[in-house]
């Protein structure tokens, strides 16, 4: 079988390699779509420093039951061949201290497919089934394969417990950020959005912000403030520049809450008198602790996300689809492969 394969840093190409079988407990997929995200680019550069090589890249991915493996959860049992489903790529060993209170997305033994472990990028791919999420047949395969992307912005939308009568700032209106706002906007709070490039803010209207602030033209914190009177409930932080976190912590208001998404290694400077006297929440959110169901449920009440796909690739193109995406970073949204 055939597989988007990156042998070390820079080197990524489409592999001839050994295909899998469904283990004790595991199912085999047939893969039919599979997103690229920005992880995978950086895995392709060698500039994500927690994956390892050579690496089958890719996590966001769907496609149908091929085999069964033996020895099926009992929740699984009802799984059967030719099933449509979508993946979670989070693996978890369900003994540590995260993993006992519910956040199996910061295992201590953390494995992602397509990160730690050979990923959906392929024809073929083993999977626990437990990680198998049955989806509608009708269902493109497109959308199917977008339900990770969105696990991100449910997971993060349950961290800060989001309620229909938020108002939520959203930083950056890239793909994370627009999934961010479209769960959030399903949830019923009031969003805005800021980023410094019209055609983004553009879309952000298109798909339910109440305001778009260009914070490259415009005083953002003024406009927050004139937006909610007395400061901002709950940011998410889909752009993660350090250098912006101390304007967060002013525009939260108190007893706000501030999520954080992003992966820098950079320090930022905060002043702590603020976190203390507005009483803040500061919370980070990493992939998803099992959120697959609730996307399933957000796509099956209307939530479109085939909206944020700018671009689809046969998996063969797969080094132009993610030369694509590191060129033209402001013509591309979600860019997919299929196979
Ligand atoms: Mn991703």
């Amino acid at each position: 079988m055939k597989a988007v394969y990156v042998k070390e840093p820079k080197s990524l190409d489409v592999a001839e390699l050994p295909m899998p079988s469904a283990g004790r407990g595991e199912v085999l997929v047939r893969v039919h779509a599979a997103g690229i995200c920005g992880s995978d680019v950086h895995i392709y550069h060698g500039t994500n420093p927690l994956a390892e090589y050579p690496r089958v890249i890719g996590h966001e991915f769907a496609g149908e039951v091929a085999a069964l493996g033996l020895e099926l959860p009992p929740e699984k049992r009802g799984l059967s061949v030719g099933d449509h489903v979508a993946v979670d790529p989070v693996t978890s060993c369900g003994t540590c201290y995260p993993c006992s209170v519910g956040r199996p997305n910061v295992c201590s033994r953390l494995k992602v497919f397509g990160v730690h472990q050979d990923g959906g990028m392929a024809e073929y791919v083993a999977v626990p089934a437990a990680n198998a999420h049955v989806v509608p047949k009708e269902w493109p395969w497109e959308k199917a394969a977008m339900i990770e992307p969105f696990s991100i912005a449910a997971n993060v939308l349950s961290r800060t417990e989001c309620t229909a009568s938020d108002r939520v700032l959203v930083m950056g209106a890239g793909p994370i950020g627009l999934t961010v706002l479209m769960g959030a906007v399903l949830i019923g709070a009031r969003v805005a959005v800021a980023d410094v490039l019209d055609s983004r803010l553009e879309t952000a209207g298109e798909l339910g912000a109440e305001l778009g602030v260009n914070s490259g033209r415009q005083n953002l914190e003024e406009e927050m403030l004139k937006w909610t009177g007395e400061g901002v409930p709950l940011i998410v932080d889909a752009v993660c520049i350090p250098a912006l976190f101390p304007s967060l912590l002013r525009m939260a208001s108190p007893a706000g809450r501030i999520a954080h998404l992003g992966f820098s290694e950079r320090p930022a400077e905060i002043v702590p008198l603020e976190i203390t006297k507005k009483e803040l929440s500061i919370i980070g959110s990493r992939l998803n602790r099992n959120m697959f169901p609730r996307v399933i449920e957000w796509f099956g009440k209307g939530l479109d996300p085939e909206k944020l796909i700018s671009h689809k690739f046969p998996f063969t193109e797969a080094r132009k689809a993610l030369d694509l995406i590191e060129e033209k970073p402001l013509e591309t949204c979600k860019v997919l492969l299929t196979f």
